[in-house]
């Protein structure tokens, strides 16, 4: 029924889109103002070695430990 060549032209398309999101999504760094707003990156829009998205993750995470503590029933 279906044509392979389509199929594999469709293929091809949800993966370049797929690839243009990503891009888009990682393409923050590369803002001036975001990176400049940003305390936690060099000017380049680096963190040490990994691009940064310009967002301080520590409250997430402390708040993650916070969760798993209660959770495991430490006191600490
Ligand atoms: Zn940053």
């Amino acid at each position: 029924m279906s044509d392979p060549r389509a199929e594999k032209a469709e293929r091809e398309r949800q993966y370049r889109a797929a690839m243009a999101d990503y891009a888009a999504e990682n393409a923050s760094h590369h803002q001036p103002q975001a990176v400049v707003a940003c305390g936690l990156c060099d000017d380049e829009g680096y963190r040490g070695l990994t691009v940064c998205d310009h967002v301080d993750h520590t409250a997430a995470a402390r708040r993650g430990m916070e969760k798993i503590r209660r959770a495991m029933g430490w006191q600490r």
